[in-house]
């Protein structure tokens, strides 16, 4: 079960991802986690993309197109992944398609969920992160137990830099130019599915399920 994950900065892609890959059996793949987790680790590829990062900006497909590739080539990727922040651009897709054909592969469902741009920003300026294990809260509808600490290691919880007002604006306009367009083309391969975001995280998840099947 190969699976792609679109929408917005914020219309809970990786909400959702996490909850698939629990059921499923299958990893969950987030470049934006890859690329945080090697900021924190201090390596160039960090350094390379926390400049972009840090802007709203996509970081350019050269950094992000064959970290991809190798990881969809691991052992534990053979029943499938759910790929979540990737890809946010044509070519990126198409890279990805390249990849998957040559191991006679292909996506089986790329799941849109939709949010309108109006809940985008007052969900991101709700939203936490953990900066050890970055698990994700939201201070109204997914609150951790304790304000200000994560339920499952025990580390601040803070809000994202490029969750900040002015830079989710940016994003926002960068996913609905380079972004958007992946709408369009996994139509045209026949396996894009959409899924109403705006409902509650347990219903959006039920519809996504009835996609998957059991
Ligand atoms: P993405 O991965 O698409 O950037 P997230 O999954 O991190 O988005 O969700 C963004 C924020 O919105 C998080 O704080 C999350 O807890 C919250 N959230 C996710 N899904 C929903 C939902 N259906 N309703 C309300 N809040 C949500
Ligand atoms: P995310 O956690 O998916 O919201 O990603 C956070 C940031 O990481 C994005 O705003 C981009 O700067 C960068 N990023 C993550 N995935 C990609 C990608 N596939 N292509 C380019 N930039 C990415």
């Amino acid at each position: 079960m190969r699976i792609i994950m679109l929408g917005a900065p914020g219309a809970g892609k990786g909400t959702q991802a996490k909850k698939i890959a629990d059921k499923y059996g299958i990893p969950h793949i987030s470049t934006g986690d890859i690329f945080r987790a090697n900021i924190k680790a201090g390596t160039e590829l960090g350094k390379k993309a926390k400049a972009y990062m840090d802007q709203g900006a996509l970081v350019p497909d050269e950094l992000v197109v064959d970290l991809v590739a190798d990881r969809v080539k691991q052992p534990d990727c053979e029943k499938g992944y759910v790929l979540d922040g990737f890809p946010r651009t044509i070519p990126q897709a198409e890279s990805l398609d390249q990849v998957l054909s040559s191991m006679g592969q292909e996506i089986g469902f790329a799941i849109n969920v939709e949010v309108p741009d109006e809940h985008i920003v007052r969900r991101m300026s709700g939203r936490r992160a953990c900066v050890g294990c970055g698990a994700t809260y939201h201070v109204v509808h997914a609150p951790s137990k304790k304000e200000g600490v994560c339920d499952r290691c025990g580390e601040p919880l803070i809000l994202r830099d490029d969750d900040k007002p002015e830079t989710v604006e940016k994003r926002l306009s960068v996913y609905h130019e380079q972004t958007q367009p992946l709408i369009d083309y996994y139509s045209g391969k026949g396996c894009l599915k959409e899924v109403d975001g705006t409902k509650d995280m347990e219903e959006v998840f039920t519809d996504i399920c009835a996609i998957l099947g059991e």
